[in-house]
């Protein structure tokens, strides 16, 4: 049976919009040494608003035309940011079919006959080969802290799409909080490392980049081997292995459905600050307890 104590614990984390599912998580939260947070939608807004469009042997508007017909199937937030701005654009978007989500690395169709691939550098360096000019401008770009996706198609370079994510207002605090409370906080990202290591910077976090969905697993699982109890916080759009490998897996921000049955517990009010909260509501009410 719950002791009161964390019954009334649970009821004020849940007035505050941090939700855990049981009296075990809540306890669960005083031991936690460690903090994984995925990067988009969650140490940022998640609203990555495109910021360039490079085009290469046709207009910018067909660069964005083909490369929304290849999201429109698709909730990742690039996706939202391309279909919004070709919207605005007024570009129009083709029919696509076979689409297909890459976890981790992009989306790939066939669109009017021409077989398309929009996805991350280093997924297209896979697919396409890059020239010198075309990577230039894709480091730079990252090095302002812009995401790129690339456009091939037919396995050649059509396009580059850049975005930018701001991070939450309350992202360095809600970190530093953690730090304070002796914790560990680690920035856990499929983007690419110099996009990750100038979001990181500015946010005082450490970065691991370029990680494919069972690599965050694999290293919330390297973590718990250092001896670390492991809090994984995430918005659930790649990150699920992860959040279900994590001691406390957290879901934040959209929330989608996957990541609330993943999750033990949920931010409901997009702050990274609470993360630290629910460390302090639950030494608290541990310390009455024992
Ligand atoms: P994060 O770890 O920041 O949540 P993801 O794992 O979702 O990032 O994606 C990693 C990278 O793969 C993105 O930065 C992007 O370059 C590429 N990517 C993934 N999905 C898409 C998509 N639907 N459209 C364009 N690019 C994508
Ligand atoms: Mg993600």
């Amino acid at each position: 049976s719950t002791p009161a104590a964390i019954a009334a614990g649970l009821a004020t984390g849940a007035r505050r919009g941090l939700l855990m599912k049981g009296g075990a998580v809540l306890e669960g939260f005083r031991d936690i040494t460690a903090v994984a947070f995925d990067k988009t939608g969650t140490l940022t807004k998640g609203k990555p608003v495109v910021t360039d469009v490079l085009a290469f042997g046709r207009d910018q508007r067909a660069v964005l035309a083909l490369a929304a017909a290849l999201e429109q199937g698709s909730s990742h937030p690039l996706a939202v940011a391309i279909l919004d701005r070709a919207k605005a654009d007024k570009a129009p978007v083709p029919p696509v079919l076979a689409a297909k989500a890459i976890a981790g690395k992009g989306v790939e169709g066939s669109v009017g006959g021409v077989a398309a691939f929009l996805g991350s550098g280093q997924a297209a360096a896979e697919r396409a080969t890059l020239s010198e000019a075309q990577r230039f401008a894709i480091d730079s770009l990252n090095g302002a802290g812009k995401t790129v996706s690339v456009l091939l198609a037919n396995g050649a370079v059509a396009g580059l799409i850049a975005m930018r994510d701001e991070p939450r207002p309350d992202a360095a605090a809600g970190i530093a909080a953690l730090k304070g409370e002796g914790i560990r906080a680690v920035m856990l990202t499929g983007d690419n490392r110099r996009t990750a290591e100038a979001i990181a910077a500015s946010l005082g976090i450490d970065a691991r980049a370029e990680l494919l969905p069972q690599d965050k697993q694999r290293i919330v699982g390297e973590l718990q081997r250092q001896g670390l109890k492991v809090a994984k916080v995430g918005d659930g759009i790649n990150d699920a292995p992860a959040l279900a490998a994590a001691d406390i897996g957290i879901a934040m921000g959209g929330g989608t459905d996957v990541a609330l049955e993943t999750a033990d517990a949920a931010i409901l009010h997009g702050r990274v600050m609470d993360v630290a909260r629910m460390v302090r509501l639950s030494r608290a009410v541990m310390a009455n307890i024992r």
